[in-house]
């Protein structure tokens, strides 16, 4: 059955910071929306979980941006509940903690003289090579801006962790988007002259943090849309119905097993572009389809030990590339705000970079609590703090990464063509544009997708202006 609704109402699918900023400026216009979210919450990505009176994001969520219009934005929408956190992460290696990004003086002290000086010298044949090779993967990327040694020691294996794929075969575009301008020379200067103004975002020495977790932008937003329209929620878009040149309405499928078909007059898209395609009806062509396929996605299972001790660690994120170690990222949340634990409580969350494919995916949580506890006092950490735990939970994130192998490109292009043509459909987000991107990206997607339907922007896809992620500097 078809719910009746004026023509001109925006469907959204998706209620994460994209779909939600989009709603929320569409709700302050007094423009009908209504947004699908599968979930029994909002946030999705960027969603922060509660379990026994601990929150926590899935894995530690900071938001930052250098863009005047969406600081004011949040500042505006969270007003008082903003604090602000000292970034300080280690990378634990050769069982020894060092500064993250790692820098010369921490690897000459730490690794001693004779790697230091292998670090400088595979750093200098880099820049001083006359002929600069292409940069193509993601290993010639950190090859060039750090080296093949500090690549070999530092880069390599945590990057490989993450991906479960070679560097070798993850295209130079993720370091682009996610690294943009770290390199050895960028952390030297900043040790140096800190605090710079041109410094690469990933040394930003302090951020704004919801003193209640990531998760409090996205339940700010959904609360500002339901002044005006509504976010749906256990409400899962299952197909999208099309007459060939527009989207005319989603078949939405709810938790208890309701379906119902919803019409709208635009579409925002969120949810991951190729389970979009895969869910047209009728369906889009057989070579569309095939390209929906040659894309994948990185998942994440996140275990959180939680400890009856007031402060386990002193940084925001601990990286842990070594092999052996299963998981390869855990943060304390109580160092991110003390609202994060109950008084004198603290928990730990240990990231885990994995396909859903993978056995690991279908242990049952106790192993997996067991199996983080043992980890953990193998890094040794905080000798004797695992004798303080007093529980844990799971929870497993599937699509965590959009994964940037080499070719992805002309898949992500024929998904982008099919979906262009249809007039009254816009991606938007980490997974409508299939971009590895941060909170503040999306937010921006679905600010710039809403005010372009406004008529407050010049008409554009929404997409962020390539430069902003595309750019590499050599230096
Ligand atoms: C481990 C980790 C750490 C991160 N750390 C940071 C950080 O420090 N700073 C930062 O800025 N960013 C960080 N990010 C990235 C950030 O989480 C994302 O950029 C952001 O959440 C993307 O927002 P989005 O709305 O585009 O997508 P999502 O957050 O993925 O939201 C999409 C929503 O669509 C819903 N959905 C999917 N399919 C359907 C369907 N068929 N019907 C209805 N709903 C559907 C999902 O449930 C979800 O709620 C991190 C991500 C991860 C995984």
């Amino acid at each position: 059955m078809m719910e009746k609704h004026e023509p001109e109402r925006v469907v959204i699918l998706g209620g994460g910071p994209a779909g939600l900023a989009a709603g929320k400026v569409l709700a302050d216009h007094g423009r009908p929306c209504t947004v699908f979210e599968q979930d029994e919450a909002v946030g999705g990505l960027s969603r922060t979980h509660s379990y026994q009176g601990f929150l926590f994001d899935l894995g530690g969520h900071r938001f930052f941006t250098k863009k005047n219009e969406l600081d004011q934005f949040l500042r505006a929408l969270l007003a008082d509940e903003l604090i602000d956190v000292a970034r300080s992460s280690k990378i634990y290696f050769r069982h020894r903690y060092f500064n993250y990004p790692p820098t010369l003086l921490n690897a000459f002290f730490g690794l001693g003289p004779i790697t230091s000086a292998q670090i400088l010298l595979t750093f200098l044949r880099e820049k001083l090579r006359y002929q600069k090779p292409a940069i193509v993967t993601l290993e010639d990327w950190m090859v060039s801006q750090f080296g093949r040694a500090m690549y070999e020691i530092f880069f390599k294996t945590y990057t490989e962790k993450v991906w479960g794929i070679p560097c070798s075969q993850g295209s130079a575009i993720w370091a682009a988007q996610r690294i943009k301008g770290l390199s050895l020379l960028a952390t030297l200067k900043e040790a140096v002259w800190p605090g710079t103004k041109d410094r690469p975002v990933s040394l930003i020495g302090s951020f704004k943090y919801p003193a209640h977790g990531i998760g409090r932008i996205s339940e700010r937003l959904a609360q500002e849309i339901r002044k005006h329209g509504e976010v749906r929620l256990n409400s899962r878009a299952a197909q999208i119905l099309h007459d060939g040149r527009r989207v005319t309405g989603v078949r939405v499928q709810t938790r208890d097993r309701q379906s119902y078909d919803f019409p709208g007059g635009r579409f925002f898209s969120s949810i991951p572009v190729t389970e979009l395609v895969q869910n047209f009806d009728p369906p889009a062509p057989p070579e569309v389809l095939e390209a929906s396929q040659a894309l994948r996605y990185r998942d994440l299972l996140i275990v959180v030990l939680l400890f009856d001790a007031e402060r386990i660690t002193q940084d925001t994120w601990i990286y842990i590339p070594d092999p052996e170690i299963p998981f390869g990222r855990l943060h304390e949340p109580t160092n991110w705000s003390p609202a994060m634990s109950p008084p004198g409580k603290t928990a730990l969350v240990f990231e885990y970079f994995c396909f859903e494919t993978d056995p690991i995916w279908k242990e049952p949580d106790g192993r997996l609590i067991e199996m983080t506890r043992e980890s953990f006092r193998r890094i040794g950490l905080a000798p004797g703090a695992a004798d303080r735990i007093i529980g844990g939970c799971v929870v497993r994130a599937k699509k965590a990464y959009p994964m940037h192998e080499i070719g992805h490109e002309q898949p992500l292009q024929i998904l982008q063509e099919f979906v262009n043509r249809f007039g009254n459909l816009t991606l938007i987000g980490r997974y409508g544009t299939f971009i590895y991107n941060n909170i503040d990206h999306s937010i921006e997607t679905g600010i710039q997708a809403a005010q372009n339907l406004l008529g407050a922007r010049p008409a554009g896809t929404g997409a962020i202006p390539p430069d902003e992620y595309l750019e590499v500097k050599y230096e």
